[in-house]
């Protein structure tokens, strides 16, 4: 592994701490690209690296993504992210989390972690055991900010597409608006619902074939197989699943003039930002779209860190702020010629003091 200071991923991190615990057996990496605008936020991945090169990518990468996510929110939050490098087996013990939890705390605040990818609402009830610098824990209550992120992220992302549809479109509503929703999970099913709210004409499709089925039935609209979905003839295309969708072949095939949802990561490489805006598609950069999670978690630990409570309601309306950065991106874009991811990246720098 060469020096991870020369990694291509490397961008001035405020700090890149390696935890190892002896007793416990946890390793650890805990990245902090900017606290400019606030404690650096963002999760705890838990996965089997084959090489730990892989490990510290991720979380060099991850978090300068969080600090660019963050910013555009509009939250007062930095970006970081850990990953704790799992053995073969994924071997998770109360000790591990203990000693994880310490670590955060030794921090003193300056990273705020949560749940990732292989971390559950109950491992980090047991982080919180070990420090208060914890955010995405269960609320007690409806109406209360924080809890299950996938209804605000969906939120969010319907009031894009109808930013996206007005924008591209130059139409007010959604009624008659064809949009293919790929993923009918937490986050696209809840974005379908909006929409068939709207009067929007729904296609549909998930891996789970009776999900995307069940929801149809529910809503109205047709289920394509999950191999189709992204070449359907479109207004709209909603990613909603995986990510790294947005690369060569998969911008071919699209038949749409938007692509707007939820997934992490849909352009598989940077200049896939380029290629689509080349085919005159609109792009909604996910990170600025699929906020309404964060927004969510991060007031409620705002709230909880203050000695205070948040109100869904509050949440909600940080949520609708989410299509005016869009349609700032997407003049810009429109009068530089510069690719809406680009301009979504510039604009992030700039807020957390590196423009
Ligand atoms: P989820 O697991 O609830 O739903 C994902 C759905 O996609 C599942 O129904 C799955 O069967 C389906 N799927 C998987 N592969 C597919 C494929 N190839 N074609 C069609 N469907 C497929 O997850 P989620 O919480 O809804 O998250 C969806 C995406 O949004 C992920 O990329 C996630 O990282 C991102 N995201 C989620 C949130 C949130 O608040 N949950 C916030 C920001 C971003």
């Amino acid at each position: 592994m060469s020096a991870f200071w020369t990694e291509a991923d490397f961008d001035d991190h405020e700090l890149v701490q390696v935890v190892r615990c002896r007793t416990s057996g946890l390793t650890a990496i805990i990245a902090l690209h900017s606290t400019h605008l606030g404690p650096g936020a963002g999760g705890t991945r838990f996965w089997h690296y084959a090489d730990p090169a892989g490990a510290m990518r991720d979380a060099l990468r991850l978090s300068r993504g969080m600090s660019y996510k963050n910013a555009m929110a509009g939250l007062p939050m930095g970006g970081g992210k850990a990953v704790i490098l799992a053995d073969e087996n994924r071997t998770k013990t109360p000790e591990m989390l203990a000693a994880f939890g310490d670590a955060v705390e030794a921090l003193g605040g300056r990273y705020v972690t949560a749940e990732d990818v292989g971390i559950s609402e109950a491992d980090m009830v047991a982080v919180s055991q070990r420090t208060a610098h914890v955010s995405g824990l269960p609320v007690a209550g409806e109406g209360s900010a924080g809890g299950d992120p996938g209804p605000f992220t969906a939120y969010g992302i319907y009031l894009g597409i109808k930013a996206a549809v007005a924008h591209k479109l130059g139409k007010a509503n959604l009624a008659g608006v064809h949009v293919a929703v790929q993923g009918t999970g937490s986050v696209g099913g809840g974005v379908a619902r909006l929409l068939a709210k709207d009067g929007a004409r729904l296609t549909l499709a998930d891996i789970h074939a009776e999900r995307a089925g069940a929801l149809a039935a529910e809503l109205g609209g047709d289920v394509v197989a999950s191999e189709a979905i992204q070449g359907i003839a479109c207004d709209v295309f909603s990613p909603n699943a995986l990510g790294a969708i947005l690369d060569d072949e998969g911008i071919a095939r699209l038949d749409c003039a938007i692509v707007a949802g939820g997934a992490n990561n849909q352009l598989a490489r940077a200049h896939h930002g380029e290629v689509l805006a080349a085919r005159g598609i609109l792009y909604a950069p996910d990170y600025v779209i699929n906020a309404g999670g964060i927004i969510s978690v991060a007031t409620e630990y705002l709230a909880r860190r203050d000695g205070s409570h948040a109100e869904a309601a509050a949440v909600r309306s940080l949520i609708e702020q989410i299509p005016g950065r869009l349609e700032a991106i997407w003049q810009e874009s429109d009068t530089s010629g510069v690719p809406s991811d680009v301009v979504a990246d510039r604009m992030a720098q700039k807020l957390i003091g590196r423009g």
